[in-house]
């Protein structure tokens, strides 16, 4: 029997919702958001710029209650962060669960050294001594491949490279040992030749730690390479999921097939790359019926006058009310 579909999830979300109100306006950025991730899981988050995947990420750790309300539940441990009070969410931000983002100036302090840094970190949600947090540290930078890595502890985040940057910003989340890693388009800002030793890092790291990653990326053939399970979505909403493998044999929304349309393969040099025609709707007017419809090839009358439900079978999910078959996907 396989012992891991009966443990319990390492994080389960459930119908998580999140509204900013700008100048009197609602912004549903986050709608009726469910999904499970298991022990060890690598779930990939996909989907056009703008349609919620940052949000859902920070709403997981309660970094959207600043600006907006959230509803739902993210059950971690038995316990709900959604109604957590801070100062108790604080000490699971960056312990327990850690986050890495697009662009590491941001999240890394200019003005404190890498090995200061990393030091907080251990000193916020460990035990840890003096001397143990210092071995850590060297253990942690060397782990994600920064040469000479005792010396580098004292250096500041502007002297080291774009690249270099990226894996001192995994060193930090990483120091901690969480069970839990959020990652939100991690190299989205590097080039590709680094973007691969990167997601490879964070791929073997989560391995070896037996991590629960979530990964964001607006790039399919990225969740392609490293994600067991994906969850695409469409703004605001997961419109289709499944285990990676068969949602990309077989597309059953529209919107994912385009997605993977727009994902280069073997094409000769210059040849223009596709993308989904129109954009994606304004969340402050949303249409009545499926938000994809106004651009989907595939769409009938029923799809302007009602939304299509997400629709769980065979451990896959789907909101679409004229599902691709199997072979169209195939050919898209
Ligand atoms: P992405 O999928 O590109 O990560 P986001 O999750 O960042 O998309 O954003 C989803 C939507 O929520 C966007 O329309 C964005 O403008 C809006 N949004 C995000 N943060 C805020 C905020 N603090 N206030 C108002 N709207 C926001
Ligand atoms: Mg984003």
């Amino acid at each position: 029997m396989n012992l891991k579909s009966i443990e319990p999830p390492l994080l389960e979300v459930m119908n998580l919702n999140t509204t900013f109100s700008a100048t009197g306006a609602q912004i549903p950025a986050v709608r009726d958001v469910s999904f499970t991730l298991k022990k060890g899981e690598v779930l990939g988050i996909v989907g056009e710029s703008g349609s919620g995947k940052s949000v859902t990420m920070r709403s997981i750790l309660g970094l959207s209650r600043r600006y907006g309300e959230t509803t739902g539940k993210v059950l971690w441990q038995g316990q709900n962060l959604v109604t957590m009070p801070e100062n108790k969410i604080r000490q699971i931000r960056g312990g327990e669960i850690a986050m890495i983002f697009q662009e590491p100036m941001t999240s890394l302090n200019p003005l404190l050294t890498v090995g200061m840094q990393i030091d907080e970190t251990l000193k916020a949600h460990t035990t840890m001594s003096s001397p143990e947090r210092k071995k850590r540290a060297i253990e942690m930078l060397d782990l994600v491949g920064i040469p000479a890595a005792a010396s580098r502890l004292s250096e500041y985040p502007h002297q080291f490279s774009g690249g270099m940057r990226q894996r001192v910003m995994i060193a930090i989340a990483l120091a901690a040992r969480p069970k839990l890693l959020l990652a939100d388009e991690p190299t989205t800002a590097l080039d590709v030749t680094i973007q691969a030793q990167i997601l490879d890092l964070i791929l073997s790291l989560a391995k070896d730690f037996n991590m629960g990653v979530i990964l964001v990326t607006h790039d399919l053939g990225v969740v392609a390479q490293t994600c067991e399970q994906v969850a695409v979505m469409y703004a605001g909403r997961i419109v289709e999921e499944g285990a990676v493998r068969a949602v990309l044999k077989s597309p059953q929304h529209p919107y994912t097939v385009g997605l993977m349309r727009s994902v280069p393969q073997n094409v000769p040099p210059r040849t223009p790359l596709y993308s989904i025609p129109g954009t994606p709707p304004s969340l402050l007017a949303l249409p009545n019926g499926c938000a994809f419809a106004p651009r989907c090839p595939n769409k009938t009358q029923n799809c302007g006058d009602a939304r299509p439900e997400l629709q769980h079978k065979n451990g896959r999910a789907l909101a679409c009310f004229n599902k691709i078959e199997a072979h169209d996907g195939a050919a898209a």
